[in-house]
């Protein structure tokens, strides 16, 4: 158990890490959402709807695109976080160096293999970008780009199953909501 002063510093200190990393990117969408507020959304997620209440688990929500998307290194995360926290998220990160294609495939591959923590972090993370997929969506993204990233949401939360039930059937409810609304928008 943490105390509540650790729990609070320790959450405080990688918002600003993520905050600090992220500060020149902003979202797809046409609001142009500053980076940061997709990664509390992912850690609220985690934490309101998961239950989720482990300190490294939550930090790596909001660290995890610190890899993929900054300059972040994982001996700088592991410096700053400790070695479970860079694990995790490098757990969650595609490999760059990979065309896209790939990287998604490879996402579908790898979630079955994935430990609890990275897996519900996954999960939330596709809650979250399915929403932003439905109602605000990345600047010209077709309605059939749109669904398909849906569908892949899916295979790729398919393989974290397991992992954290409420997430899972909050996942499963929001999925059906965009996929109604999506639909609607089409008649
Ligand atoms: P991207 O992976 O390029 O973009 C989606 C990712 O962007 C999300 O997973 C999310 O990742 C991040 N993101 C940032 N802002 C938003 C936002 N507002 N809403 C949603 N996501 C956001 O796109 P795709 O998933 O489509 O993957 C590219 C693939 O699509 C390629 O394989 C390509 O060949 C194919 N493609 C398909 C087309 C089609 O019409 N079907 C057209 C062109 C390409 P995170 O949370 O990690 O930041
Ligand atoms: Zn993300």
């Amino acid at each position: 158990m943490h105390t509540d002063f650790k729990l609070a510093r320790g959450l405080l200190e990688a918002i600003e890490f993520a905050a600090h990393k992220h500060r020149f990117q902003r979202r797809k969408d046409p609001g142009e959402p500053a980076y940061i507020n997709h990664l509390i959304r992912v850690a609220r997620l985690l934490a309101e709807v998961g239950r989720v209440s482990s300190l490294a688990t939550l930090q790596a929500a909001i660290l995890h695109d610190t890899l993929e998307d900054t300059d972040t290194t994982f001996e700088e995360l592991e410096e700053s976080f400790g070695r479970r926290v860079a694990r995790i998220v490098r757990e969650v990160t595609d490999d760059k160096m990979l065309r896209k294609a790939e990287r998604k495939r490879l996402q579908i591959e790898h979630a079955p293999h994935l430990s609890k923590q990275a897996k519900q972090i996954k999960i939330g993370d596709k809650i979250s970008n399915i929403m932003d997929v439905t109602y605000s969506p990345p600047k010209g993204w077709s309605k059939e780009r749109r669904r398909e990233y849906l569908t892949w949401s899916r295979r790729v939360v398919a393989g974290c199953r397991g992992a954290n039930k409420e997430l899972e059937a909050h996942y499963d409810r929001v999925l059906r909501q965009c996929r109604r609304f999506l639909q609607k928008q089409r008649a």
